[in-house]
């Protein structure tokens, strides 16, 4: 070797310098469909240990980022190419920003001159800007000195605060950009303490308490806030302590389980038309829960509400007592307070509960026996949840319209953070992507409850399941349509807007990628299904046929639909 050689900088790169922030900063696994210019930042992570899982759409890998922020509480990273790739990952970074979920989209993009003069660059767009609407916060990095910067800043906005969706802009010019590689790693730096706890102030723990202990109908709401806040410990003190009954947002279900004895589950509508006090615990008070409005809510009710962002309060109703701070910290706070100021939930009112959780769980019971033939949502729930009794563990993914209703009704939850929805918007096409990412980052199986409509989204991602050999069970509720599959056109030979096809085995979609494919047209086909499936711990997917005349359309948000009053006739 010559002198001169011996003197040629080590050097390292762009690419390698993003891999090196996201593992000095604690990544281990990251979610993406790779192509121009971020293939070699896949690569690279492999090559150092962190866990790259690829996707056939960004849509769904965005999607597993974002259930992987909600169950890890460190940002979920997903790796999108530019320009369609970028938008096609956005929806899951916009869906995980409205759920408070801790994501970064990391995507690579064009060139930045030619973009700026529209002079039409391989996948032109200028994505900083398009994502920045539908963010927490979005950042470009323009110089491969301000990566780790750039990584640094993208973690703290994700996970700090009320958690969402942050877009880290990475162009080709600077992911292949050299430089020296001392210089590049004094670059970087891992992000001290990037989610500070933050507790909320005594006098708003007491003038909660002073709210609560004048209640004759209190009522606490958990949302999906107190289940990312790991909160379950103080929760469960606190509601037993003071005897409020409880409801459960659908992602919140499991951090006291569904059977406690003070759930309102079987009494909602009961609960909300009366509660004076209802305390709000990681929920926001949206289109979720009527807004806090009459018809479903008293207008004589006033609020306690927990929560991390002090913009949420007064968002619907005024709220009374604003509690601001970390939802396990303040929960430990307002448990130590009740020593002082013990607060009782009065026997008539739990009583009043009790009734009607009686009525109705008997009436529930009824429907869930009836055993329909051809079968419908009860009988294949049914099946479902006595499987699930048995084990535990077990993540539950739910998507459709009326699958996602009576799924969330029927389907009992005992463990916190073990189910993933639909969520704040309502949103179809999650259902692959957060089955993976639950199995992935929890090594768990996986039981994916889906509409056909809903799976319709994501199902290519089957692919993805047996390609990783995920131990996920998909159950598609066959009924053939959007809501219903028996709509009928009377105008033409097409198909109805909201029918699909019924004779669909989307088990052999399943099969031809390598997984199990079930078939079942009874409860009794439904559970056996499951129970090999489960025990095999392998990919399966079971075509469960659902009556195309049960459910209704828009399922629970008929009220949300507009329908036409000039519809034609026949
Ligand atoms: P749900 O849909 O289950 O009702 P939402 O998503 O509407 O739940 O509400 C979750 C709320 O929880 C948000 O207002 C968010 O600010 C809050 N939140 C999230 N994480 C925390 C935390 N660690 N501590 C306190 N509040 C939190
Ligand atoms: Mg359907």
């Amino acid at each position: 070797m010559s002198a001169r050689q011996s003197h040629v900088p080590e050097l390292t790169d762009g690419f390698h310098l993003v891999v090196d922030a996201l593992e000095l900063n604690g990544v281990s696994t990251m979610y993406g469909v790779v192509g121009i210019p971020i293939t070699d930042v896949a690569r690279i992570a492999q090559a150092r240990g962190i866990r790259y899982i690829g996707f056939r759409q960004e849509q769904a890998a965005g999607h597993a980022a974002a259930a992987a922020g909600f169950l890890t509480r460190r940002p979920g990273i997903c790796l999108t190419v530019s320009a369609p790739g970028f938008l096609n990952g956005l929806v899951a970074l916009a869906n995980a920003t409205t759920n408070c979920f801790p994501m970064i989209q990391i995507s690579g993009s064009s060139e930045r001159a030619i973009i700026d003069l529209q002079q039409g660059d391989y996948e032109e767009l200028d994505q900083l800007a398009a994502a920045r609407p539908y963010t927490k916060a979005a950042f470009r990095v323009d110089r491969p000195e301000d990566i780790g910067l750039g990584v640094a800043r993208a973690i703290r906005a994700a996970v700090s605060g009320r958690p969402g969706g942050v877009y880290l802009d990475l162009p080709a010019s600077v992911l292949g950009a050299t430089l020296d590689a001392s210089e590049g790693r004094a670059s970087l730096f891992r992000a001290v303490d990037p989610a500070p706890i933050q507790l909320p102030s005594a006098a708003a723990v007491d003038r909660a308490l002073g709210v609560l202990v004048r209640a004759k109908r209190p009522l606490l709401i958990l949302g999906k806030g107190a289940a990312y806040a790991r909160a379950e410990g103080p929760i469960r003190t606190f509601i037993e302590s003071t005897g409020m009954p409880f409801l459960s947002m659908s992602m919140a279900k499991g951090l006291l389980p569904d059977d406690h004895p003070q759930s309102a589950a079987a009494a909602r509508s009961l609960a909300l038309k009366n509660a004076d006090v209802v305390m709000l615990v990681g929920a926001r008070l949206n289109w979720l829960l009527a807004h806090g409005r009459s018809p479903k809510w008293s207008d004589e009710c006033r609020f306690v509400q927990v929560d991390v962002s002090p913009e949420e309060i007064d968002s619907n109703r005024p709220i009374a007592a604003p509690v601001i701070g970390d939802i396990d910290e303040a929960m430990k706070l307002l448990v130590v307070a009740l020593g002082d100021r013990p607060v009782t939930a009065p026997r008539v009112w739990r009583d009043a509960i009790d009734a009607k959780k009686a009525q109705n769980v008997a009436r529930m019971r009824a429907h869930l026996a009836a055993d329909a033939v051809p079968m419908n949502f009860y009988g294949a729930l049914r099946a479902i949840r006595d499987v699930l009794a048995e084990r535990d563990g077990v993540f539950v993914v739910n998507e459709g319209a009326n699958t996602l209703d009576f799924a969330r009704d029927i389907l009992p939850m005992h463990e916190p953070r073990k189910r993933l929805d639909s969520g704040t918007w309502g949103v179809m096409g999650v259902g692959m992507g957060y089955a993976i990412a639950a199995a992935v980052e929890s090594g768990r199986s996986v039981i994916a409850v889906e509409g056909d409509s809903a799976f319709g989204f994501s199902g290519m991602e089957v692919e993805t399941i047996c390609r990783y050999k995920l131990p996920i069970v998909v159950v598609v509720f066959n009924n053939g349509g959007i809501y219903k599959g028996d709509e009928v056109n009377r105008w033409s030979s097409d198909p109805a807007p909201t029918v699909l096809s019924r004779t669909s085995r989307y088990d052999k979609l399943m099969e031809a990628f390598g997984g199990t494919g079930y078939h079942a047209e009874d409860p009794g086909a439904v559970s056996a299904a499951l129970e090999s499936a489960l025990a095999s711990g392998k990919p399966a997917l079971v075509n469960c046929m659902i009556d195309p005349t049960a459910g209704t359309e828009s399922g629970h948000l008929q009220s949300l639909n507009a329908e036409s009053t000039l519809r034609p006739s026949p």
